[in-house]
Parts: structure tokens; C-alpha cells; sequence
């Protein structure tokens, strides 16, 4: 039987985009209501037989890793509500093909599973933190656990985790006056924060352009403040632009929005039912649960990632960015049809 490895040429898309990144969607729900995420009141959620068991994200992991991927972000919805997530943590760090495995979380149940996920191996940890105020918290997200997600954080770092970011979603009216608390709390957390642009993603609902603090006045914002801030060079396939304050502080602008970076994209998506996603705004996916769960071979299922990597053609934001009218990206009843268009459901 003949199985491909990491060292084979990389798999390439039309623009010649590598395969190297995969998000590992392990559930569509959240304990968080986030305005820019999830602001309605009901939603559709996937079936529960029908997402992935463990063995098979690691079945599916491995065939993409034997196609090049070899960083993975556990995301969701919120990751540590499925339970025992750690183990899947130790499963997938068997695999000699992972370089980086990080996991996205909202922290609110990172403090109780910190160590575990740390002793089963999990390399970094993201913290979406938008705000440092509890009551804008609440207005924002809809839970009272402020306190719950600062408890996360240092239970983090009391259990290794080194590296970690905060990513700050920034909505215009709502916390753009926190940058600067927001980099000093990140200073003080030895974490590096990076803003995010609100993105007119599915689920947005809320979006419009008005509301997007730009990445020009995040900067401009941040200059009046701190001085000159020069740029990190280096390429990179990461999401994130890096900056540098005088005082050697680094921090990163997510502008999906304003500044989209297609041209460098090698992510996709699996969802927790085993949908792959090419890009974040893609309406179609390849279901690869269905063929898993019919006995595919490893060779047939890798076979069927790469002829879809190099059909590769999707640029949803610089598609997005030059449309004229720029509105909600996909209406509420579209939602409720397929709730694969979800971002909750598709990873973030
Ligand atoms: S919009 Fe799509 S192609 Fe562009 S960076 Fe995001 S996931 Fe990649």
C-alpha cells in the first residue's frame, strides 16, 4: 500500500498555496454568546452521532498530515466543552507529522483542564479575551465569567503553557478604547495580544462596515500612545501581522477585513462532523466523515483531500473586500438551513 509522507513535494493549490495548516473544529457549541459571534437566540446544532469520535479526527489528522499539514489548532465553538478533549490531545500528539498543535479557546474552563491538556501534550494556547471589564464582558458575550477567564490564563501559565496569545476581537463603539489596557495586560501576562478585525463572517449577523475598527486606526490608535511601531518582517503563512513598539512590546493585527491575506492562506477547516472547509467564507465543503465511516483506506481519503487542495481556488476576503455593497455575508434563515455556514461551526 503506498502512503504519502511530509517529505513529498508540498501539495499546492491553483495560486501554489501549501497544504500546512489544519483547524479541528471538535464541537459546534459554546458557552458564550459573543455579539460578533452568536447573537441570536436559537440555533440549529449539529447531531450528536453524527460528529467525529476521537479515533476518527485522528484518523482524518493523520491523512492530512500525510499530505503536509503539520500544525493543528483545536477550535470549536469552545474545545473544552467536549469532554476528555486532553485525550485527544495525547492521540494526535502520537503523531510523529506535528510540529505545532495550539488550541483556541475562551478560557472559561481552561483553569480545571490547564494541566491535563499541558501533561497530554498540547504545544500553545490562544485566549480570546475582548475586553478587561466584567460588565463589558457580560453585555458582550451574555455570561458573567470575566473572573473565570483571568483564572484561566494564569492557570496556564502555572501549568507551562508559554507563548500564549490573546486575541482581542475589536468592534467600533464597543471596546476600541481598551487597546492600550489590552497590550498592557497582555505585557504583564508575558502574552502577546493580537487585535482582530470584526469579520462579516457567517454568523455575523450583526456586521456592518461601521462597526470594523480598522487595522490603519488600530495602528494610528496605538502610535498616538506608545511612538513608533515598526513592522516584524519575516514571511509568514500566519493569519497574523506582527508589530513592535518602541519598548520591544510585539503585538498582531488579524485584518481579515481591511487587508485580507488570501495570497498566503495554506488553513482549512474540518468541522466536527468531518466537513472540510477551503476557506472560512466557502459554502461548499467535501464531506470526509461519510467516506471514513464507509471504510475508505488511508490512500483513498488522501487522495480525496488532495485532488480538492488543487482545485484550490478560494480567496473569500479579497473577494469580500472589493464587493461595492458590503453587507451581513450570509442572512439568518440561510443560517438555519446549514448550520455549516456558521463560524461556531467552522471554526473561527
Ligand atoms: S478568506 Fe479564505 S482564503 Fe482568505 S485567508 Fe481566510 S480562509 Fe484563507
Amino acid at each position: 500500500m503506498m502512503t504519502l509522507y511530509a517529505h513529498v513535494a508540498p501539495l499546492t493549490d491553483v495560486f501554489g498555496r501549501h497544504l500546512r495548516s489544519l483547524r479541528v473544529s471538535v464541537t459546534d457549541r459554546c458557552n458564550l454568546r459573543c455579539r460578533y459571534c452568536m447573537p441570536e437566540e436559537k440555533y440549529i446544532w449539529l447531531p450528536r452521532e453524527e460528529l467525529l469520535t476521537f479515533g476518527e479526527i485522528r484518523e482524518l489528522v493523520s491523512a492530512f498530515t500525510a499530505l503536509g499539514v503539520d500544525n493543528v489548532r483545536l477550535t470549536g465553538g469552545e474545545p473544552l466543552l467536549r469532554r476528555d478533549l486532553s485525550e485527544l490531545v495525547r492521540l494526535i500528539c502520537e503523531n510523529p507529522q506535528i510540529q505545532d498543535l495550539a488550541l483556541t479557546t475562551n478560557g472559561v474552563y481552561l483553569a480545571e483542564h490547564a494541566q491535563a491538556l499541558r501533561d497530554a501534550g498540547l504545544h500553545r494556547i490562544t485566549m480570546s479575551l475582548d475586553t478587561l471589564r466584567a460588565d463589558r464582558f457580560r453585555a458582550l458575550t451574555g455570561r458573567d465569567a470575566h473572573a473565570q477567564v483571568l483564572g484561566g490564563l494564569e492557570a496556564a501559565h502555572r501549568a507551562g503553557f508559554r507563548g500564549t496569545k490573546i486575541d482581542s476581537v475589536i468592534v467600533r463603539g464597543v471596546n476600541d478604547d481598551e487597546l492600550a489596557d489590552l497590550l498592557e495586560f497582555g505585557k504583564q501576562q508575558g502574552a502577546e495580544v493580537r487585535f482582530i478585525e470584526y469579520m462579516d463572517v457567517g454568523g455575523a449577523t450583526e456586521w456592518s462596515m461601521d462597526k470594523v475598527f480598522s487595522r490603519a486606526e488600530i495602528l494610528e490608535l496605538l502610535s498616538r500612545r506608545y511612538g513608533k511601531i515598526v513592522p516584524v518582517v519575516g514571511e509568514s503563512s500566519a493569519p497574523a501581522e506582527r508589530f513592535l513598539l518602541p519598548d520591544g512590546t510585539v503585538f498582531g493585527i488579524i485584518a481579515s477585513t481591511t487587508t485580507p491575506f488570501c495570497r498566503r492562506c495554506d488553513r482549512s477547516r474540518l468541522t466536527a462532523d468531518g466537513m472540510w472547509y477551503l476557506c472560512l467564507y466557502a459554502q461548499q465543503g467535501t464531506d470526509l466523515r461519510q467516506p471514513l465511516r464507509a471504510g475508505a483506506s488511508r490512500d483513498q481519503l488522501t487522495s480525496a483531500i488532495a485532488s480538492a487542495w488543487q482545485r484550490r481556488n478560494d480567496r473569500g476576503a479579497e473577494e469580500r473586500k472589493v464587493q461595492r455593497f458590503r453587507g451581513v455575508f450570509v442572512g439568518i434563515e440561510q443560517l438555519r438551513q446549514d448550520p455549516h455556514l456558521e463560524m461556531h461551526t467552522r471554526g473561527g
